[in-house]
């Protein structure tokens, strides 16, 4: 074993969690080595309901440092990452007979004001503040029964969570982490000053890597990690509980997403999507083992148009259902009986190994896409006695195509229908949302569709897929048409089968 296969850190997991902590820990000068055994953010991290929020209803489990953590996290993610971040409004319709009233305003008005003490933008938030609003059809009522005409507006963010994966795996590299993707740590041994770790990967075989600390970022796979990997004893349980989306055409044409109150206490979101969609989620299903590609069961299906159909004027039914998608949220087991009850907030866990100058380990549990930028400090905090002290700086670097030269992404889309106005309008304006500043890499010199390359239909084109090859670790169709872009939704079975062929024979 030579010094290139010597690593200040390993981490386990191409999830939001473990490239979040390469990035953060890269930028501080560590040697930083990150491996997922399969694509990057092919578990939990592109199965979320996409939302950068502080999370309305963890406010009735009191969950109040999460939710303040979570609400100052959205303004930090929006300046870092304004291309794949932006706001987005909510719209809950009043029923007073689930929660009334006052204990909703009260709720909003905690939420206006909770993360303004965490912020250090003059403890105020850049999102429009709650309210009270009436519908009108066309307006807030739109797609919904005539029977609601109130209810309540607030913000919260979007963000495509997929690719804010990729790009923190980007920048993690460009600041000198090795991202390892489609290989798996198979067995690690303690030694008295660093880790042996075997990792096995494309194309075939093992090999050895040693590393001063370990931090297991494995999500779900958390336990099955430490059990059968590390084989290290730790109390910690994780909590399994699958969620899974619906994906139908557009329920109406505004902006603004509904939050819908269901009798079961728990909310179901209904998000405008990909332009002709919604996007329905989520539910909450115990699972005992991971399925690594956890499927939505008819009866989630079943429970979700039902929730929707409660609220919208046309019913939502399972045969209007064009997508799906599950994950399995990796919970920090803290004895809740119900799923919706365990709490969201993440556990780091440091086993420091015993001896003094053992090599550490530290153990993410649970966790959300919208904290994952203060996890990582704060594994770098529990780590530091074992490493050099420097700032945190996450909050202040763009992520990559995040830094829109002082435009708003409205700005730059402006800018390029200028610069390249032969080019398809509607391509142009999903490349920004996807590249930002970058996009201007994938256009190269092409003026019009024909320099683009092959039209593989959906909105994806040759020179896209050849950048994702090149800069962003895409290896199949699934990476490309599923997790970089979401081009699989607006594409015939045929055409995706295209991508798998060409790609197949190219990369
Ligand atoms: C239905 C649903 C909705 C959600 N909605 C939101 C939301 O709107 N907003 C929000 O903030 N959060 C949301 N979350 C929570 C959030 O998605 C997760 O908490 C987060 O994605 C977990 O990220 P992770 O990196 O810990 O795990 P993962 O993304 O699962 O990453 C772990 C990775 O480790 C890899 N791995 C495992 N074992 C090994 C090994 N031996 N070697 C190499 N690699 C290995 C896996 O392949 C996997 O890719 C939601 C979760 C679910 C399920």
């Amino acid at each position: 074993m030579d010094s290139s296969d010597r690593y200040d850190l390993l981490i386990i997991g191409g999830g939001i969690n473990g490239v979040g902590i390469a990035r953060d820990a890269a930028g501080r000068g560590l040697k930083v080595l990150l491996v997922e055994q399969s694509d990057l953010a092919s578990g939990t991290s592109s199965a979320s309901t996409k939302l950068i929020h502080g999370g309305l209803r963890y406010l009735e489990y009191l969950e109040f440092r999460l939710v303040a953590e979570s609400l100052a996290e959205r303004e930090t993610l929006l300046a870092i990452a304004p291309h794949i971040v932006w706001p987005i409004e909510f719209v809950l319709p009043h029923e007073s007979h689930l929660r009334p009233a006052w204990m909703i305003r009260a709720g909003l008005f905690l939420y206006d004001h909770l993360g303004a003490r965490m912020l250090g933008f003059g403890g105020r938030s850049t999102l429009p503040k709650s309210k009270s609003v009436r519908f009108e059809p066309g307006g807030y009522g739109a797609g919904l029964k005539p029977e609601f005409e109130r209810g309540f507006s607030y913000y919260d963010c979007w963000v495509d969570d997929a690719r804010l994966v990729v790009l923190n795996a980007r920048s993690a590299a460009a600041h000198g982490a090795t991202i390892l993707t489609r290989t798996r740590l198979v067995s690690a041994q303690r030694g008295p000053i660093e880790w042996v770790a075997t990792l096995e990967g494309e194309p075939g075989g093992r090999r050895a890597v040693r590393a001063s600390a370990i931090v297991n970022a494995a999500g779900p796979w958390v336990r099955e990690v430490l059990d059968d990997v590390l084989k290290i004893k730790l109390e910690a349980k994780v909590r399994l509980v699958k969620g899974s989306h619906i994906v139908v055409p557009r329920v109406h044409e505004e902006h603004h997403a509904f939050i819908l109150q269901n009798p079961d206490r728990r909310v179901v979101f209904l998000i405008p999507y990909e332009r002709q969609f919604t996007l329905v989620g989520t539910t909450e299903v115990p699972v005992l083992h991971d399925e690594f590609r956890a499927r939505i069961s008819r009866e989630e299906i079943g429970y979700l148009c039902e929730a929707a159909s409660r609220y919208t004027a046309k019913p939502i039914t399972p045969g209007m259902v064009v997508w799906s998608y599950s994950g399995v949220r990796p919970l920090f087991d803290d004895g809740s009986e119900s799923p919706s009850a365990v709490t969201r907030d993440y556990q780091l866990l440091l086993d420091a190994g015993g001896e003094p100058g053992s090599p550490p380990l530290l153990s993410v549990f649970g966790g959300k896409i919208t904290t994952y930028r203060r996890l990582a400090e704060q594994v770098l905090d529990k780590l530091s006695g074992r490493f050099p002290a420097k700032p945190a700086w996450t909050h202040a670097e763009p992520l990559p195509g995040g830094d829109l030269g002082g435009l708003s992404y409205r700005g730059l889309l402006l800018d390029y229908r200028r610069r390249f106005p032969r080019l398809p309008k509607n391509w142009v304006a999903r490349l920004l949302r996807r590249h930002g500043s970058l996009a201007e890499e994938i256009i190269g010199d092409a003026q019009d569709e024909a320099a683009l390359g092959r039209n593989f239909g959906g909105g994806l084109y040759e020179c896209e897929i050849d950048f994702l090859v090149r800069n962003e670790w895409a290896r199949d169709s699934e990476d490309v048409l599923w997790r970089r872009t979401k081009c699989g939704l607006h594409m015939s079975v045929a055409e995706q089968l295209q991508v798998r062929d060409w790609m197949a024979e190219r990369v």
